[in-house]
């Protein structure tokens, strides 16, 4: 089924130990991601799905499996714990797809490791429900993004406090595939102990695996420092665009890939707050909406104090290296912002000039209460109403106030401005401004129905929202924000 093709086994010992999954009792498939799968080259003709659940559990190690946990170190919430690592996740190995690239296959949720600390290396169903919703719909969003192949039961029920049924809960597993699972956390691990030459061969590993373009180049740390940085910020930019918020931006759930890794307590907003926090753990609004690029830049500088030393810059330079380098990451964080904001306002290639309007249109949201994802609909119906009808009275679903009237006469100004025509502008909005997203009531209502052994709406989100700018008549319902008895108030990581 798998062609393992293990690299990260051969890194020093530290980096990694070995360790077999246990947690599989009566392993039970929930979903196979068949679609994944083949875009994964794995071959899985044949195999019954008894012996799927057994694979995606780990109760089956197939050939050229080489299980490990592996090591890191964090910050959490800003403080530093030296020794986290793989407590509820193994890795089963790596395997090359069709494409020449090179994935990660891990259990999550299979069992104890040496870094479990006091945890019982388990998962509960409900986040695997959830990460598997919530991943691959932020893969057909054209997010990068970790992916789901497989969800299983364990057949064990696992104790979680803040829960139901005397706090016993049905175990889960989920088969995550990334591009790697190397994180900020793995070089913090290694820097920490001031073991440089494992930061090195870290570093050197993960250039060669995730940035092979900058091979060659002259300080090559420092350029793969930037291109770390760049991936992020993009990467939150993408985020806030759709309204997620990731709930727990610890630089040990910041992939090196600049893949969205962790669907911990993540949440996407309905109605548009910048403030927006949904996680029960979060601690000051850290890890709020709008705070989301500050954090990234905060992560990278926490992998930038990593990467210093084996840089070679002289330390009187370090300072004012950086400063710079901040500055121009900061700049760039705005300008991808501004971009994936004026994709869905139907602005080609906005600019930082673009923001004043950017920021008047979530002012006006903000102040109306209006839901983050729909209004980008009803405002482009706007458009069309007025390039069909050449009319301007405005017959709109928005809320018409003097706020409003301004930003629209600034917005259609700006648009006329373009060399492309007002169809082409639509099309851009169309393109950028998802109809489904996995709103936070609807992957509820999937968790509750699967504690209860019922994977309907579980398998009814996957599918819509496997291509969500697509609309899909028979699910209109899914649009829709939650009534006032739906709005989840707090997500919860359920660990
Ligand atoms: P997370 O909140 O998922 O990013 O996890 C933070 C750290 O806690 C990681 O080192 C995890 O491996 C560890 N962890 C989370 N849940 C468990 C668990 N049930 N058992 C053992 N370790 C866990
Ligand atoms: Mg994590």
């Amino acid at each position: 089924m798998f062609n393992f093709d293990n690299s990260y086994t051969t890194l020093a010992e530290d980096f990694y130990q070995a360790i077999m999954p246990s947690s599989a009792v009566a392993p039970q498939l929930i979903a196979f991601n068949t679609r994944l799968a083949n875009e994964l080259g794995i071959d899985y003709d044949g195999i019954d799905e008894q012996s799927l659940a057994n694979i995606f559990s780990g109760k089956t190690i197939l050939p050229g499996s080489k299980p490990i946990s592996q090591a890191y170190a964090g910050h959490q919430f800003g403080n530093f714990v030296p020794s986290l690592g793989d407590g509820r996740a193994i890795l089963l190995g790596e395997i090359i797809t069709p494409k020449g690239l090179r994935v990660d296959v891990q259990l999550k949720g299979a069992g104890k490791t040496p870094f479990s600390r006091g945890g019982d290396g388990r998962s509960a169903l409900g986040p695997v429900i959830r990460e598997y919703i919530v991943s691959e719909a932020m893969h057909a969003l054209n997010i990068p993004t970790t992916r789901a192949l497989a969800a299983v039961t364990s057949g064990e029920q696992v104790y979680r406090d803040n829960s139901y049924q005397n706090n016993l809960v049905p175990g889960g597993i989920l088969t995550r595939i990334a591009s790697s699972h190397i994180r900020v956390g793995t070089f913090e691990y290694f820097a920490s102990r001031q073991e440089y030459a494992n930061v090195k061969q870290l570093a050197d590993y993960a250039i060669k695996r995730h940035y092979p373009e900058l091979l060659g180049q002259e300080n090559i740390y420092l350029a793969f420092f930037r291109a770390v940085a760049k991936r992020k910020l993009s990467l939150v930019a993408k985020w806030m665009s759709v309204g997620f918020i990731h709930g727990v931006m610890n630089t040990d759930n910041n992939s090196i890939s600049g893949e969205t890794l962790d669907f911990g307590p993540c949440a996407f907003m309905d109605q548009f707050s910048e403030q927006k926090v949904f996680s029960s753990i979060d601690r000051n609004s850290r890890y709020a909406y709008s705070n989301q690029a500050n954090i990234a830049l905060w992560n990278i500088s926490s992998l930038a104090n990593c990467l210093v030393p084996i840089m070679g810059i002289e330390p009187d330079d370090v300072s004012a290296l950086f400063d710079q380098e901040f500055e121009i990451l900061s700049d760039y964080s705005k300008t991808v912002w501004a971009q994936a904001m004026g994709n869905k306002l139907g602005i080609f290639s906005a600019t930082q000039e673009d923001l004043g309007l950017i920021n008047n249109w979530l002012h006006y949201l903000e102040n109306e209460n209006l839901d983050f994802t729909n209004s980008f609909h009803d405002l482009a119906a706007v458009l069309h109403q007025n390039s069909a009808q050449t009319d301007d009275k405005i017959n709109t679903k928005l809320k018409t106030s003097k706020e409003f009237e301004q930003f629209l006469s600034a917005w259609k100004n700006r648009l006329q401005q373009q060399s492309q025509d007002i169809e082409a502008s639509e099309s851009l909005m169309q393109q950028h401004n998802p109809l489904f997203i996995p709103r936070n009531h609807q992957v509820e209502k999937a968790i509750v129905q699967a504690m209860e052994g019922n994977y309907k709406h579980f398998h009814r989100l996957n599918h819509v929202l496997g291509t969500p700018f697509t609309e899909q008549e028979a699910h209109q319902d899914l649009k829709a924000p939650p009534k006032e008895d739906e709005i989840v108030q707090q997500t919860f990581c359920g660990t």
